[in-house]
């Protein structure tokens, strides 16, 4: 019999993701919430890892995670994220599956979030860059044989995807709780597919589209270029005659899953982004097919798409390093490493990230 661990994302001092006064701690708990109770509702067996504003190290939540029903192949895990990244535009859903795990699941539940209203983004697993035989996020890494998800409903700093989250979030969890209830049954009966799940929409759909606004010195080829498509596709999708775009103007492009969009500033250094998005130079030079370190202003960097399953700590009075590690139950060299730190002075306010 399935059974269900519902993970609210963050909580306590790690607020996860914020945007205008809004922690996606609190939308993820109230999203989790919910969400037990609709299974709840449905008969299956289920927890919460928090029901309050509480702090979890990685630890303590994958010690919950494990404890609830043991390590069991038939716990499904399902932690609720709200997404962040470095552009507005961003906008949709996103599910993250084990590498152990198939994509059946994580596929239905994007469907479904599709269906309910939301804009599809993907699905997909995260590799460690150190070690691609394992999961980048631990809730997938170190959870055993369960079979946890990554929901990211939609993008905490783009006002349209978070009014959406706030209005509409009791409909969208009935959407993944409804295709995680048939992706159950269904796999009881195999030869009997379900016709309500959609096949794959195809990439021209405007679901899967995401939004460019056209710069100075951009062309329909540079444009296709940057999200790897080509200037035919981009002109059926936006349903252009001609070749011309002008600046300012916005063009659907072909949803990016894996990468966002930065405009180099003045003062910008690879370095200096590479630090904004918490990725290496090595990695931004790769992902953009750089030679060298020059970047020009105006430029077109792809990100990795920031997933905000890391957390953020902000240093309050009377922190230290150590204390700040033993929360999270990491090490002051490891905190040090990920922030770029030379030394062990902290200062009120500082924003730190915990890996
Ligand atoms: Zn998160």
């Amino acid at each position: 019999m399935t059974k269900f661990v519902i993970d609210a994302g963050h909580g306590g001092v790690d607020s996860g993701a914020t945007s205008s006064g809004v922690n996606e701690k609190d939308i993820t708990l109230m999203i989790s919430k919910y969400m037990y109770d609709k299974l709840k509702e449905k008969g299956y067996p289920v927890v919460l890892t928090r029901t309050d504003d509480e702090t979890l190290n990685p630890t303590d939540r994958v010690n919950r995670i494990l404890s609830a029903y043991g390590n069991d192949p038939e716990v499904i895990v399902i932690s609720n994220h709200i997404n962040s990244s470095g552009t507005p535009t961003s906008t949709g859903a996103e599910v993250i599956y084990a590498l152990r795990n198939e994509s059946t699941l994580a596929q239905n539940i994007l469907d479904a979030l599709g269906n309910a209203g939301l804009t599809k983004r993907s699905v997909y697993q995260r590799r460690l860059p150190s070690n691609p035989n394992q999961d980048y996020y631990f809730i997938h890494r170190n959870t055993g044989q369960t079979e946890p998800l990554i929901i990211e409903y939609g993008f905490i700093n783009n006002p349209s995807d978070l009014s959406k989250i706030q209005r509409n979030y009791k409909r969208y969890v009935d959407a993944v709780v409804n295709a995680i209830d048939r992706t159950i049954l269904n796999s009881d009966m195999p030869n009997n597919f379900p016709t309500e799940i959609p096949e794959n929409i195809p990439i021209m759909d405007d679901s899967e589209a995401g939004i460019y606004i056209v710069k100075k010195g951009d062309s329909l080829y540079k444009i296709a270029n940057m999200y790897n498509t080509s200037v035919i596709e981009l002109k059926l999708m936006n349903n252009l005659l001609t070749d011309n775009i002008s600046i300012g103007q916005m063009l659907k492009v072909p949803s990016n899953n894996e990468t966002d969009i930065y405009t180099v500033k003045k003062g910008d250094s690879l370095y200096k982004i590479a630090n904004m998005y918490n990725v290496s130079v090595d990695e931004l030079k790769k992902l953009n097919n750089l030679t060298s370190n020059l970047i020009s202003i105006g430029q077109n960097i792809k990100i990795p798409s920031v997933i905000n399953n890391t957390i953020m700590h902000i240093v309050k009075k009377g922190d230290t390093l150590y204390k700040i590690a033993n929360i999270y139950g990491t090490t002051v060299s490891k905190i040090k490493a990920d922030n770029n730190l030379l030394s062990d002075m902290l200062s009120i306010g500082q924003e730190l990230i915990i890996m």
